[in-house]
């Protein structure tokens, strides 16, 4: 039969040496090679226990800022929104209310605030955008999940801890400890 390309291998019928019937030589061969990495340095680590450091420029999960009273940052302005380029921030304005100074900064706060991390590109124009340094991305990311509601991360998943209820865990959101 015509073959259909010029690559064509005649394949090599002769009968089996005694030593290639034993496989004696190609075991050790592999052995030698699999030997030979075990002194080498390993390219692998224990991941959870141990974690490879974060570049420098690395773009994690957003977190929304207070300020060093436990306010929230946020004022609504939106224009994280405007510069999402993958429209992936949803979010809805109130009004302060008399005796909530202590709750928000601004007279304007986000009621809803809303990241689709699916949508996410980590791209960090949001940070960048935001005139009230509300808003930054952190060094930690989106755990894996089998359902997809659960990677619309809402103002509660967002939100850092108080900085004045809650410092050890400010601390530790903000990587102090
Ligand atoms: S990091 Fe980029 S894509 Fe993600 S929410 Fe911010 S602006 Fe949108
Ligand atoms: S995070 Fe910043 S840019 Fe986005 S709505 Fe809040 S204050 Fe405005």
């Amino acid at each position: 039969m015509q073959a259909l390309t010029n690559r064509a291998q005649a394949v090599n019928r002769a009968p089996m040496t005694f030593w290639e019937r034993i496989y004696l030589v190609n075991i050790f061969k592999g052995m030698l090679i699999t030997f030979s990495h075990i002194f080498k340095k390993k390219p692998t680590i224990q991941y959870p226990e141990q974690k490879r450091p974060f570049s420098p420029v690395f773009r994690g999960l957003h977190v929304l800022n207070r300020d060093e009273q436990g306010r929230e940052r946020c004022t609504a302005c939106g224009l994280c929104a405007v510069a999402c380029p993958a429209e992936a921030i949803t979010m809805e304005a109130a009004e302060r209310l008399p005796g909530e100074e202590n709750l928000y900064r601004e007279e304007k706060y986000a009621a809803r605030y809303e990241i689709n991390m699916l949508r996410c590109i980590f791209c960090g124009l949001c940070e960048e955008a935001c005139p009230k340094d509300a808003i930054y991305l952190s060094e930690t990311f989106a755990p894996a999940n089998f359902n997809r509601s659960t990677f619309i991360y809402s103002k509660k998943d967002l939100l850092i801890p108080n900085p004045v209820t809650e410092p050890e865990a400010y601390a530790k959101a903000k990587g102090l400890n």
